[in-house]
């Protein structure tokens, strides 16, 4: 297959899908996913999960790469007047709001309508005093879908989401911004390493998974990680990169590095065999750390079974849970690159050496 990186990730940051209503994304991944695997299945919580078979013969060792499809985005919570009123699926920065561009997904008429709106907030001098200069809390913000009233009440319902409708957009120096690069940038690199592995010899069974409801709590990847029991798991999310306001706090130059977790949901001797194939491959790896709880999948794919090995590798990215995220496509590159370097040297008794020591 000719898997070329930038369309395919363009084509992912055009789609919606915030935790819990995957369809779009899940049906933008699964026919790459197929040219690059055995077989892919949808699990019970609706993420995907692409295998490819290792050349050893069965039963054969399997890893896990975790990266979460879903995304943030907004739920409708009332119609007043004509203008919608919402909420939050995940954590979504309010303070960007006003003037964003989003898509209601209005099912009132039984087949999904995809009304485009933007967010709207009353002006300053209808606001109460102490709300009027500031930015505004949510509670004040609205969507205008243009059209009247009793046609908006027809279409939505209560419980709609909505997403936003920001285009990809290529930036200089070989950046992109985009509003679900938290994380299909990861889902970006999970297939650069099923590219690459497509082209390599490998021992090992390889399961790629796009986890769903990450943003709400993990829990695509929980299910995941019982229906694959893996050996091992390689989870795979963005992380803070250098930025405005990052002041001296540890944060990674955009474009320069991935990183590897250092923490409590990661194996120390996961963590010592990534970074070893990183420094034999010149992939520069930055360490990052997450003393107590991950933020990410990996705690929920930790704590499955008897507990599952896991280490994290991270894409540093800007603006996060913004309609307006920005990675490097090089680090995506590197991030894919990395993880397929050691899944291909992965011998068939590793395990041993993954020990507490
Ligand atoms: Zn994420």
């Amino acid at each position: 297959m000719n898997f070329e990186l930038l369309p395919f990730l363009k084509s992912m940051l055009s789609v919606g899908g915030p935790s819990g209503y995957e369809a779009p994304i899940r049906d933008v991944i699964t026919p790459v996913w197929q040219e690059l695997s055995d077989r892919t299945w949808v699990s019970s919580h609706g993420s995907l999960h692409a295998m490819r078979y290792g050349l050893a013969p069965e039963p054969r060792p399997k890893v896990m790469i975790a990266a979460h499809m879903d995304a943030i985005g907004l739920m409708v919570t009332g119609i007043d007047k004509g203008f919608l009123r919402f909420t939050q699926v995940g954590g979504v920065d309010p303070r960007i709001l006003p003037g964003q561009m989003v898509y209601v997904h209005a099912t009132n008429c039984g087949e999904e309508t995809l009304l485009p709106a933007m967010v709207v907030m009353p002006p300053a001098f209808l606001l109460p005093k102490d709300a009027g200069n500031k930015a505004l809390p949510q509670k004040y913000l609205l969507a205008d879908t243009g059209l009247r009233a009793a046609e908006v009440e027809k279409l939505v319902r209560v419980g709609d989401v909505i997403t936003f409708a920001t285009e990809p957009r290529e930036l200089s120096g070989g950046t992109i911004s985009g509003h679900t690069l938290d994380n299909r940038a990861s889902v970006a690199a999970t297939t650069v390493a099923l590219d690459i592995l497509s082209r390599r010899k490998h021992l090992w069974d390889v399961i790629a998974v796009a986890t769903s409801q990450e943003e709400v709590g993990g829990i695509g990847a929980m299910g995941s990680s019982f229906d694959i029991m893996p050996d091992f798991a390689i989870v795979i999310d963005v992380t803070f990169a250098k930025g405005p306001g990052g002041g001296d706090t540890v944060l990674f130059d955009l474009g320069k590095t991935v990183t590897i977790t250092w923490g409590s949901c990661d194996h120390p001797a996961l963590y010592h065999a990534m970074k070893k194939t990183a420094d034999e491959y010149e992939i520069p790896a930055a360490r990052d750390f997450a003393p107590s709880g991950a933020g990410t999948d990996a705690y929920d794919v930790q704590v499955a079974q008897a507990g599952i090995p896991v280490v994290e590798i991270g894409i540093p990215l800007r603006y996060m849970h913004t309609p307006v995220e920005v990675v490097s496509i090089k680090d995506i590159k590197r991030a894919g690159r990395l993880m397929a370097e050691f899944i291909a040297d992965l011998p068939l008794d590793f395990m041993n050496t993954v020990k507490w020591e």
